[in-house]
């Protein structure tokens, strides 16, 4: 019997496993994205992949592993420091992971990503609830133009929806949210820093991590950070071109990355996109075992490593590889698939969530620079940074679980 499967959410992980299934004869795959073809509405700004993300990707698809790097900045270098320029920290990653990281594009990533399984996506269709059956297998009440229809019954969903997952929510339930207390203003700007941004450099003014690098198309990421009572809103405040710009500017000499970076943001306030720093409990699959939940919909974390969307590449990679494994050898045991990929991804995902909620601990409201950033100049740190970049998803792993 053809097996079928539908993949919800054709973001970073969902189109890793879309890439490797839309064009399979042995199965019956259903691709449903909500934004439009052409959106690029929520893909204003840039992000950095952390070296294990790409090393994963390779291990699955050195091609698109390839245009990735093609439509990227190499991210070579991490430095800490304060905005007066006293150097805090560095990292090495081609020293510490054997190869770099990537700087990228929102708008670029997801259209290379989406257009891998691009014909096959069901493009501006959404899904606004789930039901499972008495045998664990998954209908979906998908929107298209304002017209709801509930699908027959799929083998498997994989989730790939994201930070807020519908289907987490429907079928697991809804996700405890643990906030941080840190919102991060974030631009995508024209460089005309004449080289003082480049690549991955932050400066620490008090509380405030000021950010920068270069990416394709000429162009910068700048961010700044911003703490808060947690589980509030971001203070409107903050909006305010000249409270930001007297909140992040310290007292004393400046180093010219951490000004150029203070007078841009603060200069182009109306325009900033913001998100608050959050995290939730690992969930991987419903108690049917027939949804797959991938990336943030499976682990929402706190940006600082750079880690979500490598996460989510390397979740993507390790279903890829199970799942078409299964198929390859005639099986349709799901529910014993997401069980071995759960097991196979938590603990790591743990590891990375938990090292990323420590790192962030410099942006914590009132934490004095200099000590906070002790747990960062630490060997701890460092070998838990290597763990991350070096303790990847290799496909071969999850093929084996197959
Ligand atoms: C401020 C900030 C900065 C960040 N910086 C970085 C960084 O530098 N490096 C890094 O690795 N990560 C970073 N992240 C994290 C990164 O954005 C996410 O971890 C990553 O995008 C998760 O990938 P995903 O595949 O799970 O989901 P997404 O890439 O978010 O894709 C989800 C997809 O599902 C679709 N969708 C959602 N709901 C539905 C529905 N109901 N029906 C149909 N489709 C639906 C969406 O349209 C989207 O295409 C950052 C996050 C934030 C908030």
């Amino acid at each position: 019997m053809t097996q079928r499967i539908a993949i919800v959410g054709i973001g970073v992980a969902g189109s890793v496993v879309a890439a490797h299934l839309a064009r399979r004869h042995d199965c019956e795959v259903t691709l449903i994205e909500r934004v439009t073809a052409t959106s690029q509405a929520d893909s204003g700004t840039g992000l950095n992949i952390g070296p294990n993300g790409l090393a994963a990707l390779e291990s699955l698809d050195p091609a698109l592993a390839a245009q990735v790097r093609a439509i990227s900045l190499p991210w070579c270098e991490w430095g800490i420091g304060l905005a007066d320029g006293t150097k805090l920290a560095h990292f090495d990653l081609m020293a510490m992971a054997g190869c770099a990281g990537v700087r990228v594009r929102w708008a670029e990533l997801y259209g290379l990503l989406r257009g891998l399984a691009g014909g096959h996506v069901r493009f501006g269709a959404e899904v606004i609830d789930a039901r499972r059956g008495d045998d664990g297998r998954i209908a979906l009440d998908v929107e298209v133009g304002g017209q709801r229809q509930w699908t027959d019954p799929f083998d498997l969903v994989i989730a790939g929806d994201g930070r807020y997952s519908i289907l987490r929510q429907k079928l697991v339930g809804p996700a405890p949210v643990e906030h941080m207390g840190v919102a991060l203003a974030r631009l995508l700007w024209p460089d005309d820093s004449n080289g003082v941004i480049d690549d991955y450099v932050q400066w620490y003014c008090g509380h405030h991590r000021l950010f920068g690098y270069r990416v394709p198309g000429n162009a910068l990421y700048l961010t700044a950070s911003f703490p808060f009572e947690p589980g509030s809103p971001v203070p409107e405040a903050y909006k305010q071109p000249e409270v930001f710009r007297k909140v992040i500017t310290p007292a004393g000499p400046i180093a010219p990355g951490a000004a150029y970076l203070i007078d841009r943001l603060s200069a182009n306030v109306a325009d900033l996109h913001w998100a608050r720093n959050q995290q939730a409990p690992i969930a991987y699959r419903d108690e049917g075992g027939r949804l797959l939940i991938l990336g943030d919909g499976a682990h929402p974390m706190v940006p600082t490593l750079g880690q979500g969307a490598t996460q989510a590449l390397e979740d993507g990679v390790a279903a890829a590889a199970a799942v078409t494994a299964l198929l390859d050898r005639g099986s349709s045991d799901f529910p014993a698939l997401t069980a071995a990929i759960d097991q196979g991804r938590r603990e790591r995902v743990k590891f990375v969530m938990d090292l990323s909620w420590r790192a962030s601990e410099p942006m914590l409201l009132g934490a004095e620079p200099v000590s906070a950033h002790r747990f960062l100049q630490s060997d701890e740190f460092r070998s838990g940074l290597m763990d991350v970049f070096n303790g990847h998803v290799r496909a071969s792993a999850f093929r084996a679980l197959a």
